[in-house]
């Protein structure tokens, strides 16, 4: 059967290159699931959790962001940042989520800094949510 190769990149560096049966993504029009020999695609991705399913199990990337294309099974994320699971650092996470959550309390809606710390809590929350599917 054919498989897939994923790739996982920020502007910064390479999170992943490995193979892969299925890929599950957030676009920015739902999740979307990818198997072999899945017509050409390009769509641009919320935050969410990358799930990238081999013959050992699934492993979760947290990601902000991007773009996904998919050409000859080869799927390419492209994102603003990801992080595999393992490489979550929570208490980070747990920082930022407070942190942001007591700026939002304060901060004028529609704002700036308020957008800011909008989008900065959905990575903290993404970041969290990511690490636990990994820890089940
Ligand atoms: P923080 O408020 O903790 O700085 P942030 O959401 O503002 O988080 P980003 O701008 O999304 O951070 O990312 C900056 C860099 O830090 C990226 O390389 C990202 O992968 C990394 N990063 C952010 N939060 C974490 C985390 N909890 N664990 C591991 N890496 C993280």
């Amino acid at each position: 059967m054919a498989e897939l190769t994923v790739s996982i990149v920020t502007p910064e560096r390479s999170v992943t290159t490995t193979a892969a049966e299925q890929l599950t993504a957030p676009s920015v029009l739902g999740e979307v699931g990818i198997l072999p020999n899945h017509k050409p695609l390009l769509a641009t991705m919320d935050e969410g959790v990358v799930g990238v399913h081999g013959a050992e199990g699934v492993e979760y990337f947290a990601v902000s962001g991007g773009f996904l294309e998919v050409s000859n099974n080869r799927i390419t994320v492209l994102a603003e940042a990801a992080e595999s699971a393992a490489e979550i650092d929570i208490e980070r996470a747990d920082a930022a989520v407070k942190d942001a959550s007591g700026q939002l309390k304060v901060l004028a809606f529609g704002s700036e800094e308020h957008t800011e710390q909008s989008s900065r809590l959905r990575r903290a929350n993404n970041r969290l949510a990511a690490a636990k599917l990994a820890a089940h």
